[in-house]
């Protein structure tokens, strides 16, 4: 990314989010085009936050989260409308956004920029729902608005070697690996507390540098059934329900993941400044709901993810996991660092889940293939590929936001300087703008 446009990025971030307007205030203008443009736009965005709850009753599980007013959601369910009238009502929105006048006011244009992305993402859901099929690098663009780069299953054979010689021994290296991480799980009657560590430490790593909205709250549960191992459901005035899935055995260094990418300073951090520098204090309607298939989702999970390694860099995870968790889950701490080794040497193996969701969902190979490619290539158990290859026949190239988003979310934050204190900066900025995947990666352009 150019630094000019980087520069520009974080200073439209973080203009917007230290200085919010008065909840539901218009911007004070004498100009009349302008005061109905703005009127139109909220317009636009009331309308939005409608088809998307209307789409919602298509397809479950579409409306990640919702806490606008509770009679749209009603009118969703009390008067559905079919799949025509809401591919029309798509391209009606798009219509009504590209007929605004140009906007001399950037946070303006960045409005009009974001919500048109959501519409392009709804234009490609609405078709999916209605059987329509894409391959998998053009349903990622559709959905999430970045093509994902994959590399052949090849070029992570380098890592696997790698690991044959932290873990060597007879029979196939994914066994080797799951073996020796059976010493690693946390006792079932232990993960309460273990969790409830771990989501307390990064909620004061986070809260060291944001200031989090007033009576802000989670709920933890353990659930089952599910083919993800973690889910923020975010509920609304600063609340979430976090559940972890116990269908198979949970790792010690699960704790810290969950905690931090479900938690603090993940979703349920990104979705609180939403609602409260957007929703509340700009009276942006359309931050209200939350469609899972859009590009709001490369930003939700990318940042969930680098949020890990913000709160816990370098050594630090190792340190508080060996020296806090490990007691607590009664396993061996003079251990903890062998643990470590493998899991920072597993993490070069990312990119291949990517691949194999890709030749996959395109066709190229069978599910049990992909089950023993996932064994392989991300070193896991049996049971364990079963469940990422449910995950992706459930959410398909949704797959992408986790390891491409990180990335992107990792190289936009570490440009800005080495300092934590930047880092910090960047991501609540990041958390609190109506910012793109695309304005991750240099291509700021202004209406
Ligand atoms: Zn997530």
């Amino acid at each position: 990314m150019k630094l000019t446009s980087l520069a520009a990025a974080l200073s439209l971030a973080i203009t917007a989010s230290i200085s919010p307007a008065a909840p539901g205030l218009l911007p004070v203008t004498t100009d009349t085009a302008a005061l109905k443009a703005a009127n139109e736009l909220d317009s636009i965005a009331d309308d939005y936050v409608k088809l998307t709850l209307a789409l919602g009753e298509k397809e479950s599980g579409y409306v990640d989260a919702y806490y606008g007013p509770p009679q749209w959601v009603e009118a969703a369910k009390s008067d559905p409308r079919d799949m025509r009238e809401l591919g029309n009502a798509i391209v009606d929105l798009m219509l009504r956004l590209d007929a605004l006048p140009k906007s001399d006011d950037p946070l303006a244009a960045q409005r009009k920029r974001y919500l048109s992305a959501q519409l392009e993402a709804a234009h490609t859901r609405h078709a999916m729902m209605q059987g329509e099929t894409f391959s998998f690098a053009k349903e990622a663009e559709g959905l999430f608005g970045v093509t994902p780069e994959l590399k052949p299953l090849a070029e992570y054979d380098p890592v696997l070697a790698e690991i044959e010689n932290i873990v060597p021994g007879e029979g196939p290296l994914s066994e080797r690996v799951a073996g020796f991480e059976k010493g690693y799980i946390i006792p079932k009657d232990k993960l309460q507390t273990v969790f409830d560590t771990a989501i307390a430490e990064c909620k004061a790593r986070t809260e060291k540098y944001f200031d989090l909205p007033q009576g802000e709250n989670f709920t933890l549960e353990f659930v089952t059934g599910k083919s993800w191992s973690g889910y923020n459901h975010y509920q609304g005035n600063y609340q979430s329900l976090i559940q972890v899935n116990t269908d198979l055995p949970i790792f010690i260094s699960r704790a810290v993941d969950l905690g931090c990418h479900e938690g603090y300073p993940g979703h349920h951090v990104y979705n609180m400044l939403l609602e409260k520098n957007l929703t509340r204090g700009r009276g942006w309607q359309e931050f209200s709901v939350y469609p899972l298939y859009s590009p709001q989702s490369l930003i939700a999970e990318g940042s969930a993810n680098y949020g890990i390694e913000l709160a816990f860099g370098g050594e630090e995870r190792l340190e508080y996991e060996r020296d806090v968790l490990y007691p607590l889950a009664g396993l061996d701490p003079d251990t903890a660092a062998a643990y470590w080794a493998l899991q920072i040497a597993k993490q070069a193996l990312s990119g291949a889940r990517m691949t194999i969701a890709q030749q996959y969902l395109d066709g190229e190979i069978t599910r049990d293939e992909a089950i023993a490619l996932n064994q392989k290539y991300q070193l896991v158990s049996a049971e364990r590929a079963a469940q990422m290859t449910d995950f992706n026949e459930q959410y398909r190239s949704y797959v992408i936001n986790y390891g491409l988003g990180m990335e992107m979310v990792r190289d936009w934050i570490e440009a800005m300087g080495d300092a934590p204190v930047w880092r910090w900066k960047a991501m609540e900025a990041l958390l609190s703008d109506p910012i793109l995947p695309e304005d991750l990666i240099g291509e700021l352009v202004s209406d």
